[in-house]
Formats: C-alpha cells, sequence, structure tokens
C-alpha cells in the first residue's frame, strides 16, 4: 500500500470537510437568516422548507464531524503503523474498501455487524 498516497488523500478529504462543515456552521450561525424566519408574512410551506433545511444541515454537519473524527484518527493511524488494520478483529481491512473509504475503522465483516448491533438498538 502506498501510505503517501493515503496520507495526501486523508488530508484532502479532510479539508474539503473542514471548509464544508465552516459554512454549515457559518449558515448555522447567520443571524440575518433567522430574522427572515420570524417574518410574519412568510408563507407557511417556505417556513417547513427552511425548517427541513435546516436539520438536513445540521445532519449532514453531525455527518461530517464524525467523519472528521475518523480522518483525524486515521492519521494517527498512518504514524504509528496500525493502519488498514480492523480495530475488532485486527486483520487487514482490505485495499478495496480502503481506496473506497481511507478511514475505514473496520473490515466489511465487522463494519456489517457493528450496523446490524445499531439497528437492532
Ligand atoms: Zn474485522
Amino acid at each position: 500500500m502506498d501510505f503517501e498516497a493515503v496520507r495526501r488523500r486523508l488530508l484532502d478529504e479532510r479539508a474539503q470537510r473542514q471548509a464544508l462543515a465552516e459554512r454549515l456552521r457559518r449558515e448555522e450561525a447567520d443571524p440575518v437568516e433567522a430574522s427572515e424566519l420570524s417574518k410574519v408574512d412568510q408563507h407557511q410551506a417556505e417556513l417547513g422548507t427552511e425548517t427541513f433545511e435546516r436539520e438536513r444541515d445540521l445532519t449532514a454537519l453531525a455527518i461530517i464531524t464524525d467523519e472528521l473524527a475518523d480522518i483525524e484518527l486515521a492519521l494517527r493511524k498512518l504514524d504509528d503503523g496500525s493502519y488498514g488494520i480492523c480495530e475488532e478483529c485486527g486483520k487487514p481491512i482490505g485495499e478495496e474498501r480502503l481506496a473506497a473509504k481511507p478511514w475505514a475503522r473496520l473490515c466489511i465483516v465487522d463494519q456489517a455487524r457493528a450496523e446490524q448491533a445499531v439497528r437492532r438498538r
């Protein structure tokens, strides 16, 4: 595996997500938009759309924040030599899976198991 290429990709993905998170937080904190929302003459349907978009942005921000944490972890693993090893079973995660998601923490088997456990909750 080309660890330098992986590191560059992770840094690139991190930069993209940081920029996006920054933009979403700015929109969230924008007081102009908040005052727009309180205008009495605003149509109810538009209000619903605004609320939906706000919730969608918050969901996106939560996903991006999670991914950023995983990317940071992957970068630390590159440094300590544990990159590409499944956290559950200790086997290699597999290059194909890492190519699709370079910050993957689990192999495909353990990932499926973890997702099933979440659904059962
Ligand atoms: Zn595993």
